[in-house]
Parts: structure tokens; C-alpha cells; sequence
């Protein structure tokens, strides 16, 4: 411990944090390869359900294979989503056990240069079956629909993900014999099951390739980096960063987040009114919502503090 007055005197190196949430940040630009929609910093209705699909397997994988109960979700204002995990033993960890998790949540795997960036072991890990289950439930009207992932041009980048000994000569052609996703999918699978063939295992290579969240493990492993704190507004897009429902994610929706300007006139046309007066200003706007979140989250964060609090102090009669 140093005063703060001698704070000058000692080496800024020397300052290391103690305590910082493991946080995990998606971003949709790392999607890039497998949106047809947008590219870049753009998000649309139709690639918006890559975060969903994101927030739902992680959330799930925190809580059930790692304990964590104190997840926030949050809306990053403009292109993706931060997670804060905010337990005790999630502040506490080292860069390693950051990195750790952060690898174990990692499927999608390799840079732009690499084609396929999905590849199963058998047995598969009961994680990743899980995930699986949660990406078929989108997988029909995100990919096959929204997405068109087998649309003519894009047929071949989906057989390049087939191992070559698995691949007929003619399935191309095949595929291009129906005439949209749903059928050209139901066709490749068709197709794959043929003796030899790990059939369910690449197609589901392929979904998650398509599919899985695309995690940024340098972000997860700093005690050091920063994100976009809950509630700040980000200065591109004026959009406040809000807490998100994990429980309701499906509804969220990112083009209905209220920007800062927003917020000043939905004040400024309630202020008039006298019993407005008396209510919290956020209480007047669509910020609500979002501050109810994080008060619940708050809530629940409090109580197992004084729980732990609680049973420190009795240990202590004990002795
Ligand atoms: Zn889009």
C-alpha cells in the first residue's frame, strides 16, 4: 500500500489491478465472411440473430459449465455485444484463467486465409452438442432463409467445408438442381449419408461455421483492456449502450435502443407535465427499461454478497 500523495514516485508498472470482470465482447464484423447482408461496422434484421445465438450459447456454457450466476449483457451501441461476468471468482482471475475460458469457448478457429475454421473430434464435447441444439433452432430461418448460405454462388465456399474424401464429383450439380437453401441443404445431407461419411458430424461443422459466436480472446484475457462501460453512448451512432435480458434476448431489438438525442426530447416533452416532476427522469424515457435490468442484476449481486458477508461473520463467532 502507498499513499496516494507518493503515487508519483513509484513506476507506473507497478500498479496492477486487482479485481476487473471477465468480459467477453462480440463483435459482428467478425462475422464478415459468413453474412451476406452487410459487412463491417453495418448490422441488419437479418444477420442480427448471429448475437442472439451468441448471447444464448454463452450464457448458457458460463452458468452451466463454468458456475458463473452474475452475467450482464450488454448492447455495445452500435455493431455487437459485451458480457461482463461479475462473480468473485470471475473478478479475481489471472490473465491465464481468463484465456483459459476464453480458448474453452473457441471454436471457430483461424483467420481470414483459413477455409474451414470448424473442425469436430469425436466423441464431440457435451458443450458443443449443446450449442449445436441451440444453433438448429435458428439455423432454418437464419441461414438456410435469411442468409440463403446455399445460394448459387456461395454453393461452393459450403463444399470446400466438406473433406475432400467426402465430396462427390457431382454435388454441385446436385445442388443446383433445386432451387433454394431449405432444398439444397436437405439434398446435402441426403447426399452425405453414405458409408464412410461422418455425415452429422460435417454438417455440423458447418453450422457452427456459420453460426457459432466468433469470440475476441485477447478482450477476455486483459485485466488491462477496456470496454464501453453499461450506459455510456457510443459517438458514432449516439445509441446508448443498454443492458440486455438474457432471459428475453429473442425481443431485444438493436435499431429500437434509444440514442442520446432521444432521450433529451422525450425529457424535454414530459418535463411540462406536474406530476412528472416527481418521477426520475430515466423513468419518463425509453431508457427504463435498461435501468431496470441492471437494478435487478444489482439486486441479485447484492444478496450473495451479504449471504458471503453473512457466513464469514458466523464463521468468525465460531471460532
Ligand atoms: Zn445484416
Amino acid at each position: 500500500m502507498v499513499s496516494p500523495r507518493l503515487s508519483k514516485t513509484i513506476k507506473a508498472s507497478s500498479f496492477v489491478a486487482e479485481e476487473k470482470e471477465l468480459v467477453f465482447d462480440i463483435d459482428m464484423t467478425d462475422y464478415d465472411d459468413v453474412r451476406s447482408c452487410c459487412s463491417g461496422a453495418q448490422i441488419c434484421k437479418r444477420c442480427w440473430p448471429l448475437m442472439i445465438i451468441a448471447i444464448k450459447i454463452l450464457d448458457k456454457a458460463l452458468r452451466d459449465d463454468f458456475g458463473f450466476d452474475h452475467l450482464l449483457w450488454v448492447y455495445s451501441g452500435r455493431r455487437g455485444v459485451h458480457c461482463w461476468v461479475c462473480d468473485s471468482t470471475a473478478r479475481k482471475l489471472g490473465p491465464s484463467g481468463r484465456a483459459a475460458i476464453a480458448e474453452y469457448l473457441s471454436i471457430v478457429k483461424g483467420g481470414e486465409n483459413n477455409v474451414k475454421k470448424v473442425v469436430l473430434q469425436e466423441p464431440i464435447h457435451p458443450f458443443i452438442e449443446r450449442s449445436i441444439e441451440i444453433i438448429e433452432e435458428f439455423f432454418e430461418g437464419y441461414a438456410l432463409v435469411d442468409q440463403d448460405i446455399l445460394r448459387s454462388e456461395n454453393i461452393s465456399k459450403i463444399i470446400d467445408l466438406i473433406p475432400e474424401r467426402n465430396r462427390n464429383d457431382n454435388l454441385q450439380k446436385i445442388l443446383l438442381s433445386a432451387n433454394n437453401s431449405i432444398s439444397r441443404w436437405n439434398l446435402l445431407t441426403k447426399e452425405l449419408e453414405r458409408p464412410g461419411v461422418h455425415a452429422g458430424r460435417v454438417l455440423k461443422e458447418i453450422m457452427l461455421q456459420y453460426c457459432y459466436p466468433r469470440l475476441d480472446v485477447n478482450v477476455s484475457r486483459g485485466v488491462n483492456h477496456l470496454l464501453k462501460s453499461p450506459f455510456s453512448v457510443h459517438p458514432k451512432t449516439g445509441r446508448v449502450c443498454v443492458p440486455i435480458d438474457q432471459t428475453d434476448v429473442e425481443n431485444f431489438d438493436p435499431f429500437a435502443v434509444p440514442t442520446i438525442s432521444q432521450l433529451i426530447d422525450e425529457i424535454n416533452t414530459t418535463s411540462e407535465n406536474e406530476e412528472n416532476l416527481k418521477i426520475k427522469d430515466y423513468k419518463r424515457t425509453s431508457l427504463k427499461e435498461g435501468v431496470e435490468i441492471f437494478e435487478n442484476f444489482l439486486k441479485q449481486l447484492k444478496k450473495t454478497w451479504e449471504g458471503a458477508m453473512i457466513k464469514e461473520s458466523d464463521l468468525r463467532m465460531e471460532l
